[in-house]
């Protein structure tokens, strides 16, 4: 795998509704892949052709096999500058996810559309009416890029999310970073969009804008109705970093999701997907419902196409401290997430398997149900009336 560019994709900042530093590095990706893309009226971009018109035209294409949209998400949980409460002091609006205590003191970083702009901490924090997650903070600005942000910057501009030591660093083949979740599932799409150029085969990538606060890209693009008519010619693959359970644990391999919080995924979607890790990673995949939340699968869902999902184990969800290690502030506080190298490499594995041409997606279900009938043959004598 290309581990320069997925150091550079978790060297971006980003945040609900400010992903344009993950955007233009895949914009660059793909100009420099000559992999054709387009950007939809809501900011998502769509990798693998060049147009709406050449988009309504593949999901229409009679392939045999349905067209495989893979889907994850460019933003990752963070914060929006609100008003400047003096020269040093921004206040700010928090969106998606956090951790809940051991807040005031935090380190974060900042950054505005040219980059990143320094560094802060926070203080004042206050939590949701569920206390669930920060709903505002102050944060006083303490690393400068620039001489004086108050007089340059217009609140709004700035935002930002937790910081840790560097935006990532690989220790014993974990990634620990700012943001795994979804940057590691926008890596897997460009990885597999590359693996397939040139060959003409029914794959599209979404990434996808402000998941963190309830899907709004997705359910943006999915509300244009361009697929409206192609309900039974596509199928979505969430492709996630999702909260480490029993049974789905970091270096285990990537995770055949069976649903989400919200719903259990197509069965027969989810049958071959099964199939497909079985033959591509015998033994080195998990499997089972991950309800720690919900994903862009369920928006699809809701639209009334067939989705399935894959994910990669993720330690200490949204910088919550749910597994310590290095930079942890405490349970329930800050900490860096982090991901396995090779679950990553399981998630890109499973993703090629799901683009193979294979009699799996005319049938998925011939082989148990084979299974079943040699059960019943051998069940036959037992079968008989006394
Ligand atoms: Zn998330």
């Amino acid at each position: 795998m290309d581990k320069v560019f997925l150091h550079q994709l978790l060297g971006r900042p980003t945040a609900p509704f400010r992903e344009s530093h993950v955007a233009s590095l895949v914009y660059e990706f793909l100009i420099q892949e000559k992999i054709p893309y387009f950007v939809d009226p809501i900011g998502n971009i769509v990798v693998g052709v060049d147009s709406k018109n050449s988009y309504l035209k593949k999901v229409k294409d009679k392939y045999k096999e349905p067209v495989r949209i893979f889907i994850a998400h460019m933003d990752h949980p963070g914060f929006h500058g609100a008003k400047w409460v003096n020269e040093k002091t921004l206040a700010v609006t928090w969106h998606g996810g956090t951790p809940r205590k051991f807040l005031n003191g935090a380190r974060v970083w900042l950054a505005d559309k040219t980059g990143w702009k320094g560094e802060g901490i926070i203080q004042k924090a206050k939590l949701n009416p569920m206390g669930s997650a920060l709903a505002s903070s102050w944060i006083v600005i303490k690393r400068l890029n620039d001489s004086d942000l108050k007089k340059k910057y217009l609140p709004q501009e700035l935002y930002g999310g937790f910081a840790f030591s560097a935006p990532f660093w690989e220790k014993n083949k974990i990634i620990y970073t700012k943001a795994a979740d979804d940057l590691v599932g926008v890596f897997a799409i460009l990885s597999l969009a590359k693996t397939l150029k040139n060959k003409n085969r029914p794959f599209l990538g979404l990434l996808t804008r402000a998941e963190e606060v309830g899907f709004i890209g997705t359910i943006g693009h999915l509300d244009l109705g361009w697929l409206n008519k192609a309900r039974e010619s596509v199928v979505f693959v969430s492709l996630e970093t999702s909260r480490t359970l029993p049974g789905a644990l970091v270096g285990k391999g990537p995770i055949v999701r069976l649903g989400d919080r919200a719903t259990p995924f197509d069965p027969s979607l989810v049958q071959i997907l099964t199939q497909v890790a079985q033959r591509k990673l015998p033994k080195n995949f998990q499997r089972r419902i991950m309800d720690g939340g919900t994903c862009e699968a369920t928006a699809a869902i809701t639209f009334g196409f067939r989705a399935m999902g894959i994910s990669i184990p993720l330690g200490n969800y949204h910088n919550q401290s749910f597994e310590g290690g290095p930079e942890s502030r405490g349970e329930w506080g800050p900490a860096p997430e982090f991901v396995h190298t090779k679950d990553i490499e399981g998630m890109l594995a499973l993703c090629e398997g799901l683009m193979e041409r294979s009699e799996l997606w005319a049938d998925p279900w011939r082989s148990k149900r084979e299974n079943m009938i040699a059960s019943k043959k051998a069940a036959k004598h037992l079968l008989k009336l006394s």
